[in-house]
């Protein structure tokens, strides 16, 4: 199927409110450039050295999302460009991502990642030490970051009741989040949650932002 044809049916069954990040990893430019003439902008790489390789080929006006694990030596690499960072899973990594984004004097969008999953596998934070995390951000004083919301992914298993769970459950983190910490800032509103293979449970619970790879592109 032309990627092209696969995005078309992609968009068709997600509202408009709700934001198509298009994960590029493992394909090559050429097959990002075919999604980029079939208008997608949004793209998300998941390893630092991938994303380095790719953005200097495409164009200038892609919106460059990183929604993989982020080392704090990597940041620097990507601060001249990225737009957002889905994994945001330490304040450390925080404080690094506003050190080198005020160096370049840009602002960068990040989402806090929060376990959610029943699996062992999964990086983020758990309810407390996110707290902890907010909290520190709203007592420092970091002017070249935002952050705009959480991620989190569900178990990768068939029981879609317990997929509803997970993903109901960041609904609920986030909105008392957001009314605790962030009831007077517009832009605390994004809540990154679903895949190719849960996207429309993600919806359905409560999702703003959706990371689709392979039903765009293709298996990897
Ligand atoms: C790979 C990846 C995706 C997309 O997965 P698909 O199942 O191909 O849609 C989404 N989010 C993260 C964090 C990923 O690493």
């Amino acid at each position: 199927m032309k990627i092209s044809e696969n995005i078309r049916k992609v968009k068709g069954t997600i509202p408009d409110h709700v934001c198509l990040v298009a994960v590029s990893k493992t394909h090559p430019p050429e097959r990002i450039t075919e999604a980029y003439d079939a208008g997608l902008r949004i793209f998300g790489e998941n390893r630092v050295q991938e994303l380095l390789q790719k953005q200097p080929v495409l164009p200038a006006d892609i919106e460059w999302h990183l929604i993989g694990h982020l080392q704090t030596n990597k940041v620097k690499f990507i601060a001249p460009f990225v737009r957002m960072i889905h994994s945001v899973d330490s304040i450390k990594l925080l404080a690094e991502i506003d050190k080198e984004a005020a160096k370049c004097s840009r602002q960068i969008d990040c989402l806090l990642q929060v376990y959610i999953a029943q699996e062992e596998t999964k990086f983020g934070l758990d309810e407390n030490e996110l707290e902890s995390v907010i909290m520190s951000y709203i007592q420092g004083s970091f002017s070249n970051v935002r952050i705009c919301g959480l991620m989190g992914m569900a178990s990768f298993v068939d029981d879609t009741a317990q997929v509803h769970r997970e993903f109901g459950n960041l609904k609920q983190i986030f909105d008392r989040i957001k009314q605790k910490y962030f009831s007077e800032t517009e832009y605390f509103h994004h809540i990154s949650m679903g895949m190719s293979g849960d996207y429309s449970i993600a919806i359905e619970e409560g999702s703003t932002m959706v990371r689709i790879g392979s039903l765009i592109f293709g298996n990897r």
